[in-house]
């Protein structure tokens, strides 16, 4: 698998902010390299407030967090995604550097960049179709097992890929198929 460049991604140095939003509590973690990982951190049930702004609400990692180039690029992003005035242009594709030390695996890179590039705000792909693109009809399942492993909510649109049948499909972590649905119908102005 090519050269290994060893873990360039100290966990120990990580910093995290707590932000409100339309979809609840969500975490954005940082690393020297980028955004480490954009979460959602519903308790139990997905509960939408969709005049919620989004804002912080907790630092962890020292004040200066706040004044990290990352930590502010993922707040104006999210606070773009959500509201909704003629803004997807913008929101479809976050421009902020991902910490690539997030997984080892090449096709989950490759899946998420060509999500995060190819599928904007508003449009839908099927597990299969994004397989296909990805150069592997076959992958699928693996596609699958990308979007559950996908560190970076909404900045990686795993909730734009629904089934061949129209379907949502499955979707990982708080909030699954009624958070999803909520993006979706939020993305076609419902
Ligand atoms: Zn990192």
């Amino acid at each position: 698998m090519g050269v290994k460049f060893g873990n360039k991604c100290d966990e120990r140095h990580h910093q995290t902010v707590s932000i409100a939003s339309p979809i609840g509590p969500m975490v954005v973690t940082v690393c020297s390299n980028g955004l480490h990982r954009l979460s959602t951190a519903i308790d139990h049930q997905f509960v939408p407030n969709p005049t919620a702004k989004v804002e912080v609400t907790g630092v962890d990692g020292g004040v200066d967090v706040l004044a990290n180039p990352y930590v502010n690029d993922c707040i104006e992003w999210l606070s773009a995604y959500f509201r909704n005035d003629g803004h997807e242009e913008y929101a479809s594709k976050p421009v902020i550097q991902f910490c690539p030390f997030v997984t080892n695996s090449e096709f989950y890179q490759k899946v998420w960049h060509l999500l995060r590039n190819e599928i904007p705000f508003g449009r839908t792909i099927s597990y299969g179709e994004l397989a296909a693109l990805s150069g592997n009809e076959r992958a699928s399942r693996a596609v699958g097992s990308a979007m559950r492993n996908n560190p970076f909510l909404l900045m990686v649109p795993c909730h734009r890929v629904i089934n061949k049948d129209g379907t949502i499909g499955n979707f990982s972590g708080t909030g699954g198929p009624t958070l999803k649905q909520w993006l979706l119908a939020h993305e076609s102005h419902q």
